[in-house]
């Protein structure tokens, strides 16, 4: 059996695509993201140029943007939902693949991937249970629990959870097109250029701005402890390269949990607690490798 394992990172801004053998990356291309069909055949262009050198893959990881579904008996398994990203709801990502390579193809959502490479290799190393938060343009969350990604109905969607208004917060009505006021709608990079009219690296420094972000991501880490009890929360995104906004979140956290899970994670190792991604921009492409390793082994199983 081959060992060419492909994953790729479907972004809304780009795919990253890589093929490794082994644990090796033999290639690896980023492809911006335009329409589906364009940015699929894309794809499927490189990993056919990988194969012409390199013999079949084995299997192929995706770690997606969603939101997704990921009921494998439903009709419409590996299809990007209702995506405010114009022309790909509906998109079949799963499919195309399967029909070009012949192969095992699995698919997760992008942070779920990631928060399953950090568990592994990452941030989260030895964590049973684990969250992995992103906070860029828009902020998504992913969950793993004893190795897997926890998927449901259809899987987590952090983003979109709901936080109190801060007191001296009350204008704003947030971006969320779904809630407004959401923790995405608040906090998100778009949110804070739509609330600021300035970028987020254009804000540094500023106490006010950094505060005010602090407080509602802080909020969002309440919620997802409280829900989930997870033994580490990793958040990254490019809204977390901000000067001293996760030692804010870190200080924020136990003051809103108020005493009542008095944890000493939560407590006196805070620090140890909500950390920075081990595996930086590598987590999701890193997921999908995860993904289509496994998606390998079964088949192999399978086969025996
Ligand atoms: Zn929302």
């Amino acid at each position: 059996m081959s060992a060419l394992l492909g994953a790729i990172e479907a972004g809304g801004t780009k795919f990253v695509c890589a093929a490794s053998n082994r644990g090796e990356i033999l290639a690896q291309t980023r492809i911006p993201t335009r329409g589906p069909d364009a940015t699929l055949a894309a794809a499927q262009q490189f990993f056919e140029a990988v194969m012409a050198e390199h013999g079949e893959l084995s299997a192929l990881g995706i770690a997606a943007f969603g939101p997704l579904d990921l009921r494998e008996t439903s009709p419409t398994f590996g299809r990007l939902l209702g995506t405010p990203k114009h022309g790909w709801a509906g998109t079949d990502l799963v499919a195309p693949f399967a029909r070009r390579f012949g192969c095992p193809v699995v698919i997760d959502t992008d942070v779920n991937a990631a928060a399953l490479a950090e568990t592994l290799h990452g941030a989260a190393r030895g964590c049973r249970t684990a969250v992995y938060v992103t906070v860029g343009t828009g902020i998504g969350g992913g969950v793993v629990v004893d190795g897997r990604s926890l998927r449901g109905s259809p899987h987590p969607e952090m983003g979109h959870i709901r936080v109190a208004r801060h007191e001296r917060d009350t204008a704003f009505a947030g971006v969320c097109p779904f809630h407004g006021d959401c923790l995405e709608g608040l906090a998100s990079g778009a949110a804070i250029r739509a609330r600021w009219g300035r970028a987020a690296e254009e804000l540094y420094g500023d106490e006010a701005v950094w505060d005010l972000v602090a407080e509602y991501l802080a909020l969002g880490v309440v919620n997802v402890v409280c829900a989930l009890s997870p033994q580490r929360v990793v958040i990254g995104g490019g809204v977390l390269e901000a000067p001293g906004l996760i030692e804010r979140i870190r200080a924020r956290t136990p003051a809103l949990l108020a005493g009542y899970i008095s944890a000493p994670a939560v407590t006196d190792e805070i620090d140890r607690y909500i950390v920075v991604p081990g595996l930086g921009r590598l987590a999701g492409v890193a997921g999908a490798l995860v993904l289509a390793e496994r998606a390998a082994v079964a088949a192999l199983e399978r086969a025996l």
